[in-house]
């Protein structure tokens, strides 16, 4: 058993509708503890806290995420508090995307730094998009003088640029892209970070690992994705699993037990992190 946290995982996402349930007994079987659902648009929000009622290891965040800035209008940004109040993790999914270059970025800026207000209005860590952006989004973060942490899923930064954002408070997230042979600059960055930083992710239905590059990307994929990190790590895949579960609670706050770890022994709230 391996007792994981899929820390980014749109499980709402309409390609889960035929599945979902099978997927998600499939997972607890095996051990999954819990999954962090960040939900990207508004339209997406009201699906979300349903299916967040309904199962209790759905961890919700809302928020506006930048791909889908065209759908995304500012009185939004004026219910996105009601959400939040219900039982979210975090706000999220929310960042900066300049894959393309005609984006607007100071239009995503915008929308990026009026969540992360209210996100440390509500107290809350942050879940981050970002796509050739760590240093703008660092800046945001240092600017806002925000200090709830928060996950950078899918990283791809540098190594100095990781070690900024652990300073402020954030994990770091791995997923399917670390199960390539040739993600040589992740695999250094997995083994140069700290362990207390680091999450584990699927983001599926996207980003399909090495063992299932054609396929929808599920959740199911985590465990593997373990395996995988654990070797490169010279981990046994148990002990990667317990430690970014411990992670993902000690951020997030998850109202979630993980097997042999003492009582708020190693979940204990990380220095450098503003108490909520
Ligand atoms: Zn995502």
């Amino acid at each position: 058993m391996l007792q994981l946290i899929d820390s980014h995982c749109h499980l709402d996402f309409p390609e889960f509708d035929q599945n979902r349930a099978q997927l998600i007994q499939q997972c607890r079987d095996r051990g999954m503890l819990a999954w962090v659902v960040p939900g990207v648009s508004h339209q997406s929000w009201l699906k979300l806290r349903s299916l967040a009622r309904d199962q209790s290891f759905i961890k919700p965040a809302f928020g506006l995420h930048p791909y889908f800035m065209q759908q995304h209008e500012l009185s939004h940004l004026d219910v996105l508090p009601e959400y939040l109040d219900c039982g979210a993790i975090a706000v999220g999914e929310i960042g900066l995307d300049a894959f393309d270059g005609s984006t607007d970025t100071e239009q995503q800026m915008a929308i990026f730094k009026a969540q992360l207000a209210i996100a440390k209005n509500q107290r809350l860590p942050v879940i981050v998009h970002s796509r050739k952006t760590q240093d703008l989004i660092f800046k945001a973060v240092r600017e806002l003088h925000f200090q709830y942490g928060g996950i950078m899923h899918a990283f791809s930064g540098s190594l100095q640029q990781a070690q900024r954002l652990v300073d402020s408070g954030f994990l770091i997230g791995f997923g399917g892209a670390a199960s390539y042979d040739r993600a040589i600059k992740l695999h250094r960055l997995l083994r140069s970070l700290p362990r207390e930083s680091i999450a584990l992710e699927t983001d599926s239905p996207d980003i399909s690992p090495s063992f299932a590059r054609h396929q929808m990307n599920t959740p199911v994929n985590l465990f593997k994705i373990t395996e995988i990190l654990a070797a490169r790590l010279d981990l046994a895949p148990q002990e990667l699993a317990r430690q970014t579960s411990l992670n993902v609670i000690r951020l997030l706050d998850l109202n979630v037990e993980v097997a042999g770890a003492g009582a708020g022994g190693e979940a204990n709230v990380k220095p450098g992190l503003a108490p909520r």
